[in-house]
């Protein structure tokens, strides 16, 4: 969120610095499947749907122009979605959601899934269809956007952490960081699951918590699987290079980001379920990732109701790669000024106070 925001405000002119505590991008941005769009995405308010259809509009010119200005591909794929073992009720609901927001979406039979992927399993008919359901490379996003950055002049200060945001008069006066204070104009939090730590003491209470997420990998020849498979809360993703991720585990394990051998045991069953061509491959990595969860996924977005510039951009929960290009471009519109194309009202961070 931090990185796409930074690209927004240097290309409208402004002086940009990202004090990062460890590597760019290397946490939830880096740990995520990169699905570009919410599972189950009737599930949620209106306020995420509306964010989702603006950002996937985005989607393919942004990764487009990153990997034309670094040669870095992010890779976005339209994979397409199946989505199986869904309840008769559930399937009425998507279908009524997909038709009221133009969203393709089919019902296949057993037949019909198979034919869309071959290597399907043991996931229950009716089988929806999302066929416009893109994918992205996630690590090779957060490289590529890294250096898109140093090229547009970006400053990065990394292994900095920041530890408290002082203000004066109403507005930002600087940062105290793990190696001095930093002057800063304004301030945009985009601190992930850590974020709600940081304004607690500047009165603003958000209810960003981590929630972990464990995935494992697999390796096999391309071509293996073509499809994101989802089904009983567990899906795979296949990438171009014959890399398939599975993912992925929900836990409230605070910041504890260690990996567990039962997700890894239930992790591999499902997805040897979902896509059975698994079964012969070897899991070549596991990891873990903490999401900064809100509680309807709604994303806290805006300026602190009493602190001048100091903006606060978190909370995307499960969907922080899919909504990350509209609302990097809502939240840089804010800070500049500019009239969002979003009413930014469902995501102000004061909104839960309100
Ligand atoms: C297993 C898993 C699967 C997922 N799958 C998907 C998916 O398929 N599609 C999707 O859209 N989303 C997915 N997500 C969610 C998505 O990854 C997150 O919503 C998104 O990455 C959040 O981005 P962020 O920038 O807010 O947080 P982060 O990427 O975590 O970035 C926050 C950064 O702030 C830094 N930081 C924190 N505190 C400080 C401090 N005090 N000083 C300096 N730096 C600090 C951190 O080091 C970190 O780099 C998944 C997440 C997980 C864990």
């Amino acid at each position: 969120m931090g990185l796409l925001a930074a690209r927004e405000l240097a290309a409208a002119g402004a002086r940009v610095t990202v004090l990062e505590r460890g590597q760019p991008g290397a946490e939830s941005s880096w740990a995520g499947g990169g699905i570009l769009s919410p599972l189950y995405p009737w599930r949620y308010p209106e306020a995420v749907t509306r964010l989702a259809a603006a950002s996937q509009a985005m989607w393919p010119d942004l990764a487009e122009a990153l990997a034309g200005e670094t040669g870095l591909d992010p890779q976005w794929t339209r994979s397409g979605l199946l989505m199986g073992d869904l309840d008769p009720g559930e399937v009425e609901t998507a279908r009524r959601w997909a038709a009221a927001h133009g969203i393709p979406l089919e019902t296949l039979d057993e037949a019909g899934a198979r034919a869309v992927e071959p290597g399907l399993g043991k996931v229950g008919p009716p089988v929806l269809w999302l066929p416009e359901v893109a994918q992205v490379r996630n690590p090779r996003l957060v490289q590529a956007l890294r250096r898109a950055l140093e090229l547009q002049g970006v400053e990065f200060r990394q292994g900095v952490e920041v530890q408290a945001i002082r203000t004066r008069d109403g507005g930002v006066r600087d940062l105290v960081t793990s190696s001095g204070t930093v002057p800063a104009g304004q301030v945009l939090v985009a601190a992930g699951a850590w974020s709600a730590g940081l304004l607690e003491p500047l009165g603003l209470v958000i209810p960003v918590r981590p929630v972990r997420g464990q995935m494992i990998l697999f390796h096999g020849p391309p071509g293996l699987l073509h499809r994101i498979v989802l089904s009983r809360e567990r899906y795979v993703i296949p990438r171009r290079d014959g890399h398939v991720l599975a993912g992925s585990t929900l836990e409230e394990a605070g910041f504890d980001k260690s990996v567990t051998r039962e997700a890894r045991q239930e992790l591999m069953a499902e997805a040897r379920r979902i896509a059975p061509a698994l079964a012969g491959l070897p899991v070549v990595r596991q990891w873990a990732g903490l999401r900064p969860g809100s509680p309807t996924g709604v994303p806290f977005m805006g300026e602190h109701q009493e602190i001048k510039g100091l903006w606060v951009a978190t909370g995307h929960y499960r969907n922080g790669l899919v909504l990350a290009p509209a609302s990097a471009r809502l939240v840089a519109d804010l800070m500049l000024g500019r009239t969002p194309a979003l009413d930014p009202a469902p995501y102000s961070p004061g909104r839960e106070a309100a």
